[in-house]
């Protein structure tokens, strides 16, 4: 655990420089060497290290210039830095916490002392990792529709808007599905609440299988209604798309406590396609509006009765 950690050492006299490197190799830590505080602010343009131990007196950008300007430009993660210095005042100590050092180690360091404070950062760093590791669950958790593992309705909210948006100012395709199941309410009554949900699970399962990953996604916007957001699709293509999703739908058997039930669902397909032209037209389109055209399409295709794809283009009358 403790040797994830990568550290940035920064002195300029060769042999402290060494002296240190090999120290902390030696016990395993991954370590990079800077000759001051300029070539260590560019190490970390490269790439990110938690530790950092530096010398205070070196040319040009000194030890606590750099704590200051990791302090303030550093923004990857918490940086734990070691200052390590001859300067040995109460005062010195002082200016270099007030720099933003978390620590402060006197030449010539001792490895006993060295390793033991060496923990504390350790012990802070894998603090801060459990705490993003448990904002991000939460994060995931506060978008995701928990019964069947899609996004949830705030998630559509916020993105489908700036896709909508990044679409209409770059002139890209955009193109929604609103699904929603046939008669849902008869696999309920017939087969009982909680095949219904397995039912919803399984929809969604095969639904993400016939999507592009990492592009196509989906958000349960109801009850037993979702809506398929397709980035870079035309409405042509949507069309096309939304039919694989009927059939692949219709003619799937979902098993539940050994019952086999067949659904079938409606869609309502909107889209823009990548004509520039009209794209001034458009900034004012908002999400809404186009949930507002695949609702009536799916209302028409319920009408029409049902196991079907309606179709209107963002700016066609429905
Ligand atoms: P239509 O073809 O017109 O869409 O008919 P329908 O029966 O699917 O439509 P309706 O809107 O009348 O019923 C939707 C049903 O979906 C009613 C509700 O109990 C059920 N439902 C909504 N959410 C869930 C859920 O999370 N689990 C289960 N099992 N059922 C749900
Ligand atoms: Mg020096
Ligand atoms: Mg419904
Ligand atoms: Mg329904």
């Amino acid at each position: 655990m403790e040797n994830h950690f990568s550290v940035l050492v920064v002195e300029d006299d060769p042999v402290s420089r060494m002296l240190l490197e090999m120290t902390l190799r030696k016990a395993g830590y991954d370590v990079v060497c800077a000759k001051d505080g300029r070539e260590a602010l560019a190490c970390f343009n490269e790439r990110f290290f938690p530790i950092v131990f530096t010398d205070w007196m070196m040319p040009d950008v000194d030890g606590l210039q750099l704590c200051r300007s990791i302090r303030e430009n550093v923004s990857a993660g918490y940086v734990f830095i070691f200052l390590l210095t001859a300067r040995d005042s109460r005062a010195d100590m002082i200016a270099g916490l007030e720099a933003g050092a978390d620590d402060y180690l006197t030449k010539p360091f001792d490895r006993a002392e060295l390793f033991a404070r060496l923990k504390t950062a350790v012990r802070i760093l894998n603090l801060e990792k459990s705490l993003k590791e448990a904002n991000e669950a939460i994060r995931v958790l506060s978008i995701t529709d928990t019964m069947t593992g899609c996004y949830n309705r705030t998630y559509m909210d916020e993105h489908l808007s700036k896709e909508l948006q990044r679409a209409v100012r770059y002139g890209h395709a955009i193109s929604i599905v609103m699904v929603d199941i046939d008669h849902f309410k008869e696999v309920n009554d017939t087969y009982g609440h909680q095949a219904g949900d397995q039912v919803l699970k399984v929809l969604v399962e095969t639904m993400g299988r016939s999507i592009r990953s990492k592009v196509d996604w989906i958000a349960r916007y109801g009850g037993e209604e979702f809506i398929v957001v397709l980035p870079e699709t035309d409405f042509e293509s949507a069309q096309l798309l939304a039919e694989r999703l009927r059939t692949t739908v219709s003619e799937q058997i979902i098993s539940y406590n050994g019952k086999d039930i067949r659904i079938t669902a409606s869609f309502g397909v909107t889209g823009l396609s990548s004509d520039r032209g009209v794209m001034g037209l458009l900034e004012a389109l908002s999400h809404e509006a186009m949930i507002r055209v695949a609702d009536k399409c799916l209302y028409r295709a319920k009408q029409e009765g049902r196991n079907r794809v309606a179709a209107t283009s963002v700016g066609e009358d429905c």
